[in-house]
């Protein structure tokens, strides 16, 4: 599938190219096709920097493998227009634009494991293109294409159906916007993937946009030891203002959380993506515990552990975006936010306007911030 635009271009955007790996974004008028059937078109209200558009920028996502394409992933905005068939959304409606729309009928969903859809929509979303192998942008008469089905990196976006998740209209956009990707990954991989119980013990290697996540996550499960850890001394102290109980400046994890905890924590979480990061994350738990790797290594490395350190009943497990269900998961999400159960506020570090998102790529690549947001009007 080469991708071709389909439909009638209804109406156009601005929106930030990748044009070239590697090569700053470039803001562009980009022509939006009318939404086909089981299509809605979405007025993107805000997109947060993720560190996966990074990766895509950087040409080493496995899913971007056609420019142009529309970056962004995380976002939340209003419904303009249905394509034929849409009984779920109305325009006007405010939604959470979910990473992942599952079909509701293949193998997986009707397992509940529909984090795992392996249905045709999802499966070309991933690639960029609609569930008919087309796209509905286009820019200067050469077809762009959504990263994950999304783009959000641009004033509209046309989405499956399924990735609408309605919110009720007076919470906040640009903070709800986060729950889709940031929130969901790290609440998710502790209530979801790891159900961690109350009275665990729990690290979280990695304090960024995610692992500060992970943090409230944990909270949330009702741990009781929840020790953060990362490299930076700034991101220690955000993390123990979403709930970390103790907090270890990362040098010999084993070591520190063994002082901590005796033995080792019950959970480990790695969102560093560093391979030798997730080993020393995976020695620090307690037998029978469980590490769950967060962040993704870059393709072609390789994890080293013991393989005696598996007796002892260790658990070693990776998650699919917090392994969420996103018509479970982000109303769920929002009701915690809007009960003060969940912070989302203090997860933003910075709110820019679109043509400043060069700028915002650059902050996140440095590490300097928790999330940065694209806002637009
Ligand atoms: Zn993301
Ligand atoms: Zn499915």
């Amino acid at each position: 599938m080469t991708g071709t635009t389909a439909g009638t271009a209804g109406t156009s955007m601005r929106a930030a190219l990748l044009r070239e790996f590697g090569a700053p974004l470039e803001i562009a008028e980009v022509a939006v096709a009318d939404p086909g059937p089981g299509e809605v078109l979405v007025r993107i209200a805000a997109s947060g920097v993720c560190g996966s558009d990074l990766k895509a920028i950087d040409g080493k996502s496995p899913v971007v493998t056609h420019l142009p394409c529309v970056l962004g992933h995380e976002s939340a905005g209003v419904v303009e227009r249905t394509g034929p068939g849409v009984t779920a959304v109305k325009p006007g409606d405010h939604v959470v634009i979910a990473m992942n729309g599952p079909c509701g009928r293949c193998r997986n969903c009707a397992r509940g494991r529909v984090h795992l859809c392996s249905g045709r929509a999802r499966m070309t979303a991933i690639m960029g293109l609609m569930a008919d192998g087309t796209t509905r942008l286009s820019a200067g008469g050469e077809v762009v294409r959504p990263y994950i089905g999304i783009g959000s990196f641009a004033e509209k976006a046309v989405v499956g159906e399924a990735m609408c998740v309605k919110v009720a209209p007076d919470a906040p956009l640009d903070l709800l916007a986060l729950t889709a990707c940031g929130v969901v990954t790290g609440v998710g991989a502790v209530l979801n993937t790891a159900a961690v119980e109350p009275g665990s013990s729990v690290l979280v290697v990695g304090c960024g946009g995610v692992g500060l996540n992970v943090v409230q996550g944990a909270v949330l499960a009702g741990a009781t030891t929840i020790i953060a850890a990362d490299v930076v001394e700034s991101k220690l102290k955000l993390a123990e203002r979403f709930g970390a109980t103790h907090t270890v400046l990362a040098d010999d994890l084993p070591a520190q959380v063994g002082a901590i905890v005796r033995g080792g924590a019950d959970y480990a979480f790695d969102v560093t993506g560093v391979p030798e990061v997730l080993t020393k994350a995976f020695a620090a738990t307690q037998p029978g515990g469980t590490t769950v790797m967060v962040g993704s290594p870059a393709a072609g490395r390789n994890l080293e552990i013991p393989p005696g350190t598996l007796f002892g009943s260790r658990r070693l497990m990776g998650t699919q975006g917090g392994d969420a269900n996103p018509a479970r998961d982000l109303p769920l999400l929002v009701d915690l936010y809007r009960r003060g159960r969940l912070d989302l506020e203090a997860l933003v570090s910075e709110r820019v306007p679109l043509e400043e998102i060069n700028e915002a790529v650059a902050h996140v690549r440095e590490g300097a911030v928790a999330r940065s947001v694209i806002v637009f009007d």
